[in-house]
């Protein structure tokens, strides 16, 4: 079995509920979507993105430059497939846009390796769990006046979500914390919820409104300073009781390890894109077994199910909505939990109209 080549379309998907957190305004995923042929007539999928097109179109001259390293070579090979695109990447460096195109080579490399063997791409990874927790988090944006904020989130509940990501992060932190307040009234006590700082605050502040967090049960706060602030992050989550989450914006399971290393949160959610693809999301997800913390995830949540689900150590898979036109067959959510697809590979069947649909 072996590659023939790969076509990649940029894509304008258009976002639901555009996305306004104390960092992003926007309404679109320009999505690199990647299709690798085999001459066996299967095809498997995987994508990256950005939040603007030019961004996107540079993304895509890279994965096709990385694709080009795969023709010839057997699918199944993943990690030998991988080592060849690692060495390649060597110039530009394992981190930022040649990563990111990398994680839609290696994802479609991976739903090949599964659809190869036909099983589902998480039973290829030697995973049973046939459902995975999820929270919703495509909504409850920052920009929501108090009422729209609690009606989606009854929306979210009768969507079959069961817990659920508030933004937060404003310089007035008890204006979010009342933001919150509302949200768990409106739920209440037995829905889970989350808050996402999206790195807004300095560390005093983010201790400060944890505590307020914490008296109304939050799960989590995620990113609550700047990314690279890795120690200040691990004395926030050791002044804390709740759990604090991070490590979306960082590249790579050696990044993940520093994380570890310096106890800088209680669960790390890597970014299947930041990570590179599946390959190296698998390293954190070893890494993690092996400090015994959780591990999550970042978007991309119909690839990362089955990390997750292959992951006994799995807490909360993100829920995204935004790739969800581009397939027949989008994942469902039963009473918080995604239902794990049981066709071969991600187990999704494109949208026979997407690619012309969504083409930029
Ligand atoms: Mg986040």
């Amino acid at each position: 079995m072996k590659i023939t080549g790969t076509n990649i379309t940029l894509l304008a998907v258009p976002l639901r509920r555009p996305i306004r957190t104390s960092f992003h305004n926007f309404s679109h995923a320009y999505t690199v979507f990647v299709q690798m042929h085999t001459d066996t007539g299967l095809t498997g999928m995987g994508w990256c993105f950005a939040f603007e097109e030019r961004k996107a179109a540079a993304l895509a001259l890279l994965a096709e430059d990385l694709a080009a390293l795969y023709v010839g070579r057997d699918p199944r090979a993943v990690g030998d497939n991988h080592a060849v695109a690692w060495k390649d990447m060597n110039f530009l460096g394992h981190a930022g846009a040649s990563m990111i195109a990398l994680s839609g080579i290696d994802t479609a490399c991976w739903e090949l390796a599964a659809l190869a063997a036909d099983v589902p791409l998480y039973r290829h990874l030697g995973g049973a769990a046939t459902r995975v927790q999820t929270y919703a988090s495509s909504a409850l944006w920052l920009d929501r006046s108090i009422d729209a904020l609690t009606a989606e989130a009854l929306d979210l509940m009768a969507d079959g979500h069961r817990a659920m990501k508030v933004r937060v992060g404003q310089a007035d932190f008890m204006a979010d914390v009342e933001r919150v307040r509302h949200v768990r009234e409106a739920v209440g006590p037995d829905i889970t919820l989350m808050v996402d700082a999206n790195q807004a605050w300095p560390e005093s502040v983010a201790i400060r409104a944890g505590r307020e967090f914490e008296a109304l049960d939050v799960f989590w706060l995620e990113e609550p300073v700047f990314y690279t602030d890795i120690e200040g992050c691990a004395r926030i989550a050791a002044a804390l009781d709740m759990r604090v989450a991070t490590g979306e914006t960082s590249y790579g399971s050696a990044a993940m390890k520093q994380h570890l290393d310096a106890r800088a949160a209680d669960v790390l959610m890597p970014d299947l894109q930041r990570m590179g693809g599946i390959t190296d999301y698998l390293n954190t997800c070893a890494l993690c077994a092996a400090y015994e913390q959780p591990v999550s995830s970042h978007l991309f949540t119909e690839a990362s199910a089955h990390v997750l689900a292959a992951q006994p150590h799995a807490l909360m898979l993100e829920h995204m909505e935004w790739w969800e036109e581009l397939f027949t067959d989008p994942l469902v959510v039963e009473e918080g939990a995604v239902v794990m697809p049981e066709g071969p590979g991600l187990g999704l069947t494109l949208a026979p109209d997407a690619l012309r649909k969504f083409a930029v």
